[in-house]
């Protein structure tokens, strides 16, 4: 990362070779360059604004380590807050998921149409199933597509877990309770609950899935956040963090070539952790979210 910032940066780091101490001066040319580069990176612009708040907080007066010029220092100081922000100093246990002392856990879904959720659905079950050797149950409590509901059901199978049919016909709150009777009776550890998604917020999908959330009290909600979806990201996650006490967030399609400024904007707007990145369409593209990487990244 220092070489990438180092390259944007570099002429600014120049000038400031010889001065013992980060000034206002200084550090205002180089915080204009990294303000650049996150816009650049389609981060929405409050969380821009926090970002270099902090920045400049941090480094106004701090001392230079006497090997270093202060620019390398400022660079510092960007990278460590960059990598902060997008939940470094949650330390690793923030990317993991809960588990209920009486199983079943429930881990409920939430994000707009077309973000992954069903994929994600299916990378977690194969995960839970493979790595933490869980029994997995999934719902689609999507009545507005029929599709989406054999979607999990294919996904479901291809992940080796159990799926628990549901039509358009029921509710999305009877389906879940349905579901959760069943993964109760027949022992599975872990209940996966996908959820209808609209293209755009509705208030109506948002009390639904409060609904659902309030009946079935998931240990984990997940929002699931496009990161292709760039800035307008932050108004999304605001909308879902309003509406249901999120756990974590999944950021989804990190393969494609976005910067993934999306994953400072959430952050900024609901604090919790990014637990999970979306890395390809199969079921085994899910990672370990890896706040550091994803810095360096955004910084490009
Ligand atoms: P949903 O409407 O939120 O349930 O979204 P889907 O799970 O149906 O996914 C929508 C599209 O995004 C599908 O074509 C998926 O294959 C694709 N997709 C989901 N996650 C990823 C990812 O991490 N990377 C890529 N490249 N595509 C993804």
């Amino acid at each position: 990362m220092l070489d990438n910032l180092t390259q944007r940066l570099a002429k600014v780091v120049k000038t400031m070779r010889g001065e013992a101490r980060l000034t206002e001066a200084n550090t205002a040319e180089m915080l204009r360059e990294v303000r650049m580069a996150l816009l650049e990176a389609d981060v929405a612009l409050p969380a821009v604004r926090e970002f270099i708040a902090k920045v400049k907080e941090k480094a106004m007066g701090e001392e230079v380590i006497s090997s270093l010029t202060p620019g390398q220092a400022l660079v510092g100081v960007v990278q460590r807050e960059m990598a902060a922000l997008m939940g470094a100093d949650l330390g690793p246990e923030a990317t993991q998921l809960s588990f209920a002392q009486q199983p079943p856990a429930i881990i409920l879904m939430a994000g707009l149409q077309g973000v992954g959720k069903t994929t994600t659905v299916g990378k977690l079950a194969k995960y839970l199933k493979e790595e933490k050797k869980k029994k997995v149950l999934t719902v689609s409590a999507d009545v507005y597509r029929p599709a989406a509901i054999a979607q999990l059901k294919t996904v479901s199978g291809q992940a080796g877990a159990d799926f628990f049919p549901s039509t358009p016909q029921d509710k999305p709150v009877d389906i879940a309770l349905a579901a959760l009777d069943w993964a109760k009776k027949h022992y599975h550890d872990v209940l996966i609950v996908d959820t209808a998604g609209r293209l755009g917020i509705d208030e109506e999908m948002m009390k639904e899935i409060a609904a659902v959330h309030g009946a079935i009290k998931p240990i984990e909600t997940l929002f699931v956040v496009d990161a292709m979806l760039g800035q307008d990201a932050i108004n999304t996650a605001k909308a879902f963090n309003d509406a249901l006490p999120l756990t974590g967030i999944v950021l989804t399609k990190l393969d494609g070539d976005s910067r993934g400024g999306a994953a400072l904007s959430v952050r900024h707007v609901t604090g919790k952790p990014i637990k999970f990145a979306g890395v390809s369409e199969k079921l085994d593209g899910l990672e370990a979210f890896d706040p550091a990487r994803m810095a360096n990244r955004v910084l490009g």
